[in-house]
């Protein structure tokens, strides 16, 4: 029996959140995403991402939005942190990575 894939359990994780908070802001969370990523000190990294942190924090999902982060090896915001190939990373941290990032909200 061949092992189940990292992506396909990610699939199968993004396909069982159902109550997103973040749900219709995908325009506005890559805007998020691309200045935290575009962030040059711990303070502007911390400042960029403090609305997505606010809107996962109501979030019944962040549980499973952990995993899937984890899982497909996920850089960007998501979960109430940042998160660099799949690790989660303070807000405050810089990214200083040249990867545009990826598409989370729904
Ligand atoms: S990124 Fe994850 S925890 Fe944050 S609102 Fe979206 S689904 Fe919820």
């Amino acid at each position: 029996m061949r092992p189940i894939s990292r992506a396909h359990l990610a699939r199968q994780i993004a396909a069982a959140i159902q109550e997103p908070q973040c749900e219709g802001q995908s325009r506005v969370w890559t805007d998020w995403e691309t200045a935290h990523a575009a962030a040059a000190t711990p303070d502007q990294a911390a400042a960029a991402a403090t609305p997505a942190v606010a809107l996962c924090a109501g979030c019944p999902e962040t549980v499973r939005c952990v995993e899937r982060a984890e899982l497909d090896s996920y850089t960007g915001l998501a979960a109430g942190s940042a998160w660099v190939n799949g690790t989660r990373r303070a807000t405050s941290a810089v990214v200083l990575s040249p990867d545009p990032p990826q598409r989370r909200a729904g």
